[in-house]
């Protein structure tokens, strides 16, 4: 986890100052990164900044991985990853890929990790991304180490990083990988050390070496600019030394180191390092014979694993089981293999744990929003129901034309109006109509007249069926010649339509009163005069129209009652 960040990706310019802070940040202070992100988050996305966006993520997931808590730095990073996609950035989705890595690596699960790193790789390939290959390969090594399997793979991988990063001058990279290589050759060392003494003193010479070139690699990093992550580096690289040291046989030699990075520490607030080197320390003192010493060390830094990842906590458990079998105390030694291989379980369980957690997250995530959608829905179909029914209420089923009930409002919103003409239509004799032709054929003359009468009328002017075959019709902004000339054309229209074709013989004509409404008018009066002017034009012979009083320009056209 030393390399995810070495990278550096697209640089979105008038962002780079927050950019800077919180990059650094994510460094000396995760957990200040991490509080300072959300509002950041926020303005990006409202500028729709998703580079920027990605970037913050990034920081954020890389933060919250430093401070252990790897199921919030997962959803961090997978949003990150997301939105790379999303933008078809592959630098960023290179870069992002590897830090998802460390995390998945920091739950335990190295597989995952191996994939997300291979997929790493082969962007960083086919970019040409040597600082982001070379940072993928130390991952990848770093999987393989902390798996404990394949320690040829790690090898090699690591010697092609190691070809890398001086073309890209980046000493911190070079200083990890000489860690993971020394790693690598003391663990050899270790392994021959009863059955081919020779070789194993040989491998701890070069481990030595190797350890003691990436410490004086990570220092030239701090002299180029020191920062946590380059001082993290220093320690981590001390603690390699010391174990070489010690599989070399030089105590006093690790002890120097020991000491040195003892003193580091306290400006370093990544937590697995100090267990580390606590886990080194007991070992010294082990190995000096100092078992009491070597316990309470250990000891100590058990307490101190204590909610931190297993896999630190493991590292302590395993030196104290050698404690204990160096002291004779093989219950103890028992006792304590057993919680080394429980600690290793928890680790597996927390793995598994977290990604069910997460797993969950998403199907809460996915239930909430069929929720959402469902209520959505649900709203949807209720306002829709509200809405016919509200328009079931005021409009007649037969016609579609407004009832009486939703020609009321209509009315009420006149409000002094001027212009405004109120007119009643009756069709002529439609009793004689349903007789001689059906009640069908009469709804659906009644249908016909009403599609007549909507036609006639201007937008603005309103229709309803308020009776049997009775109608009112409301003109606005109509100077009561234009009303008159209105209600002769929808006459006319009536009386002229094809009837026959509808049923042979059949004739139909509407006779219309109406007024035009003054100050004084209220919805009853306005009724009640045209009745009036309705009677008369009934009383007069039938399809006529009778405005009361008649408006003066209008000469109405003659046509031939039936
Ligand atoms: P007038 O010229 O004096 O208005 O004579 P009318 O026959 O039209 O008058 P009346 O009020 O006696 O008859 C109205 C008829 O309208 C009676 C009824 O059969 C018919 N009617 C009312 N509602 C409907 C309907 O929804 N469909 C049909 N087909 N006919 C209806
Ligand atoms: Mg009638
Ligand atoms: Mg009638």
């Amino acid at each position: 986890m030393t390399t995810a960040r070495v990278a550096q990706g697209a640089d979105p310019t008038d962002w780079r100052h927050e950019l800077t802070q919180v990059d650094a940040l994510c460094d000396s202070a995760p957990a200040l990164c991490v509080a300072l992100v959300p509002s950041l988050l926020e303005r990006a996305r409202a500028e729709g900044r998703t580079a920027v966006e990605i970037e913050l993520e990034y920081l954020s997931g890389w933060a919250r991985h430093l401070l252990s808590d790897d199921a919030l730095a997962l959803g961090s990073m997978e949003r990150a990853l997301e939105l790379a996609i999303t933008l078809q950035d592959r630098a960023w989705e290179g870069r992002v890929l590897q830090g998802l890595a460390s995390v998945y690596n920091g739950f335990g699960d190295n597989l995952s990790a191996l994939e997300l790193l291979e997929r790493s790789l082969s962007i960083r390939r086919e970019l040409g991304d040597i600082e982001g290959l070379a940072a993928a390969l130390n991952n990848l090594a770093d999987t393989y180490i902390s798996m404990g399997r394949f320690p040829e793979k790690a090898y090699e991988l690591l010697t092609e990083a190691m070809t890398l990063w001086p073309q890209v001058d980046r000493p911190d990279g070079t200083s990890a990988t000489l860690s993971g290589l020394a790693k690598l050759t003391t663990d050899d060392a270790e392994a021959l050390s009863h059955t081919d003494p020779t070789s194993s003193r040989t491998l701890a010479e070069r481990a030595v070496q190797l350890a003691e070139q990436g410490v004086a690699a990570a220092m030239t990093a701090i002299g180029v600019g020191a920062s946590e992550g380059n001082a993290r580096l220093v320690a981590e690289g001390q603690v390699r030394l010391a174990r070489a040291h010690m599989a070399h046989g030089d105590l006093a030699a690790a002890r120097q180191v020991l000491d040195a990075c003892a003193l580091a520490l306290p400006q370093i607030s990544a937590r697995y390092l100090t267990i580390r080197y606590h886990a080194a320390l007991g070992r010294l003192h082990r190995l000096l014979g100092d078992l009491t010493a070597a316990q309470v060390t250990l000891t100590s830094a058990l307490v101190l694993s204590e909610g931190s990842r297993p896999m630190e906590r493991a590292d302590v458990l395993h030196e104290l089981v050698a404690v204990h079998e160096d002291g004779g105390d093989l219950s103890a030694a028992l006792e304590t293999h057993r919680q080394y291989h429980e600690a290793v379980m928890e680790q597996r369980d927390q793995a598994a744990e977290r990604r069910g957690i997460l797993v969950n997250a998403q199907l809460d995530v996915d239930r909430v929003r069929q929720a959402h959608d469902q209520t959505r829905q649900h709203a949807a179909e209720l306002a829709a129901m509200n809405r016919s029914l509200a328009h079931d209420a005021s409009h007649d089923a037969l016609t579609g034309l407004l009832n009486r009930r939703g020609l009321g409002p209509v009315l009420d919103s006149r409000d002094g109006e001027a212009d405004l003409a109120y007119v009643v239509a009756d069709l002529d004799l439609f009793k004689a109509v349903n007789d001689q032709h059906s009640h069908p054929i009469g709804d659906e003359v009644l249908r016909r007249v009403s599609q007549i009468m909507t036609a006639c009328l201007r937008l603005g002017d309103v229709v309803a069926r308020v009776g049997g075959e009775e109608f009112v019709l409301v003109l606005r902004h109509c100077p009561p010649a234009d009303a008159l000339a209105a209600c002769e054309r929808i006459r006319i229209m009536v009386a002229a339509h094809p009837w026959e074709d509808l049923s042979p013989g059949l004739r139909v004509t509407m006779s219309m009163g109406g007024v035009c409404a003054g100050p004084q008018d209220d919805a009853a009066s306005l009724a009640a005069r045209a009745d009036s002017a309705l009677y008369e034009a009934k009383r007069r012979g039938r399809n006529q129209v009778a405005f009361i009083p008649p408006p003066e320009a209008f000469v109405p056209e003659p046509v031939a009652a039936r």
